[in-house]
C-alpha cells in the first residue's frame, strides 16, 4: 500500500472526477491519502473529502500565495484543527517565487501555523519556493521542530534537506524527481535517510513520468516511489513500506 501525503483533491479538476480519482487510486493500491488545504474558505470542502472517506485525511491551513482571503488566527486554527480527520497544519511556509517582494504577511502566516502546529501537536505541512534561508530561519526561531512535520514537494539542495533533517523534520518528493533535468533532486532523494522519506503527487499539478502535462492524481504517485527505489537501488516494496511507516508515523493522529 502507498499513501500520497500530499493532494489537492478539493481543487476543481479532480473534484467533478472523486469517483474516477478514488477508483485510480484502489486499483493502484494507493490505499490513503492526506488531502491539504489552501484557505480557510476552501477548508470545509478539504474536511468533507475526510469525512466522506475513511481512508482520505484533512490539514488545515492556509497557502503562502494566497493573498486576500481570510487570514488565520492561532485561535483559528485550532478551532479547525480539532477534529479527528484533520491530521496535520498546513500547507504553510514561504514561496518568494510568486512574491518577489518577500513580504513580512508571509513570515507572520507561517510564524502562526507553526504556533498552532505547537499547540495542538499536530506536525505541519511545510511549502517552500526560493526562500530556503528564511524558511529554516523562522522553523528555528519559532521552535517548529516541536511540532515537527514534512518540507513537502522538496525541491531544495542537500544542505537545506540536511538542516530541515537536523530540525527533525521529514522530506516529501513529488512527480519532480521523475523529471530527467531534475538532476540534483534526484541526488538528494537518494541521500534522506530512509526513515525520514515520504512521496506525494501535489496533484492535481506536476504530475509524473510518463504522465508529464496530464491533470495529476493521487494514484501515479507510484511513479514517484519507483524512481526513488531507481535511485536508491532498493525493492519498490522497501520504499513502499518505508514511506507508509513514516506517514503514520509522522501523522500520529491519523488512524491506519
Ligand atoms: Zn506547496
Ligand atoms: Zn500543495
Amino acid at each position: 500500500m502507498f499513501v500520497d501525503s500530499h493532494c489537492h483533491l478539493d481543487f476543481p479538476d479532480l473534484r467533478e472526477r472523486e469517483v474516477e480519482v478514488l477508483a485510480a487510486m484502489a486499483e493502484n493500491g494507493v490505499d490513503r491519502a492526506l488531502c491539504i488545504s489552501v484557505t480557510l474558505e476552501d477548508f470545509p470542502a478539504v474536511l468533507s473529502l475526510a469525512e466522506r472517506h475513511a481512508h482520505l485525511w484533512a490539514s488545515v491551513g492556509v497557502h503562502p500565495d494566497n493573498a486576500g482571503c481570510e487570514e488565520p488566527d492561532v485561535a483559528r486554527l485550532l478551532a479547525l484543527a480539532d477534529h479527528p480527520k484533520v491530521i496535520a497544519i498546513g500547507e504553510t511556509g514561504l514561496d518568494y517565487h510568486w512574491h518577489k517582494d518577500a513580504p513580512e504577511w508571509q513570515r507572520e502566516r507561517f510564524r502562526t501555523h507553526i504556533r498552532a502546529a505547537r499547540a495542538c501537536g499536530k506536525p505541519l505541512v511545510i511549502h517552500t519556493r526560493s526562500a530556503a534561508a528564511d524558511t529554516l530561519r523562522l522553523m528555528r526561531e519559532e521552535n517548529a521542530g516541536e511540532a515537527g512535520g514534512v518540507m513537502h514537494c522538496f525541491t531544495e539542495s542537500k544542505e537545506v534537506a540536511e538542516a530541515a533533517l537536523d530540525q527533525g523534520f521529514y522530506i516529501s518528493f513529488s512527480g519532480i524527481v521523475t523529471f530527467r533535468s531534475a538532476t540534483e533532486l534526484k541526488e538528494v532523494a537518494a541521500y534522506v535517510p530512509l526513515d525520514r522519506l515520504l512521496i506525494e503527487t501535489d496533484s492535481p499539478y506536476l504530475a509524473p513520468v510518463p504522465h508529464r502535462g496530464k491533470t495529476n492524481q493521487p494514484a501515479w504517485v507510484v511513479h514517484v516511489a519507483e524512481e526513488i527505489a531507481r535511485l536508491r537501488g532498493e525493492p519498490l516494496a522497501r520504499i513502499e513500506s518505508a514511506t507508509t511507516e513514516n506517514f503514520f508515523r509522522l501523522f500520529r493522529h491519523a488512524q491506519a
